[in-house]
């Protein structure tokens, strides 16, 4: 058996779990539905678990077989704030919530990726931290599960930590695309107070001209003036 066709056996199971998960959408740091689902899904393999305490993050760790480091893998868990209206059988039951972003798709895929890897422990050459991340959302979950240890986790700490995200209609169904170095910077938005002198618009001569000034680190497409 391949791992590819170990992979199309769990499938069943974690378009289930995803289906699940996608009904009963959590926002923000406290999952307790989800984390349970994770926990359960978790039940019986050769995991060393723990949970969080400021959030409910879920921290699962396959010890190898054989020596080697210790990598992560990351996977969101939270949803956002929209209500969802697609019809679909496993539709968001919670009015206001819906994985709108994709991470049901990420925990019942970090949920595949802790099955495969399991059954594979005896070969396995060093540990694999599982990184189930409340959160993502602006919540600062991944800085409070760093707090909370996860990179010590195995003992040594990871020398590398994946993640992936789904994306809609950028790609064809199967194909991955990733670059060397870091990925999913995070989206984020600065505050700018300019001082000067103010008056109408025509008459720029006599003002500070602030439009036009975008400083050269900013990438063109977040600045707004005013
Ligand atoms: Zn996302």
């Amino acid at each position: 058996m391949t791992i590819l066709d170990d992979a199309k056996a769990l499938q069943g199971d974690l378009v289930r779990l995803r289906r699940v998960l996608h009904a009963e959408p959590e926002i923000g740091l406290r999952l307790p539905r989800t984390q349970e689902k994770v926990l359960a899904a978790l039940e019986g393999l050769p995991l060393e678990l723990t949970t969080g305490s400021v959030l409910d993050s879920v921290t699962a760790v396959l010890r190898g077989g054989l020596p080697g480091p210790a990598v992560l893998l990351r996977g969101d868990m939270d949803a956002l704030p929209v209500t969802e209206s697609t019809g679909l059988e496993y539709a968001s039951r919670i009015p206001g919530h819906m994985h709108a972003c994709g991470h049901d798709l990420h925990t019942a895929m970090l949920v595949g990726a802790v099955k495969l890897l399991c059954a594979r422990r005896a070969s396995l050459a060093g540990d694999v931290v599982f990184m189930f991340q409340p959160g993502e959302e602006g919540y600062d979950g991944a800085r409070l599960m760093i707090e909370e240890g996860v990179l010590e986790a195995a003992g040594a700490r990871p020398v590398a930590a994946y993640v992936l995200h789904v994306t809609l209609g950028q790609s064809g169904t199967g194909v991955f695309r990733t670059r060397r170095g870091p990925l999913l910077a995070a989206s984020d938005s600065v505050r700018v107070t300019v001082r000067g002198r103010g008056g109408h618009g025509a008459a720029v001569a006599v003002v500070v001209r602030f439009i036009g000034h975008r400083p050269r680190s900013l990438p063109q497409g977040t600045w707004r003036a005013g």
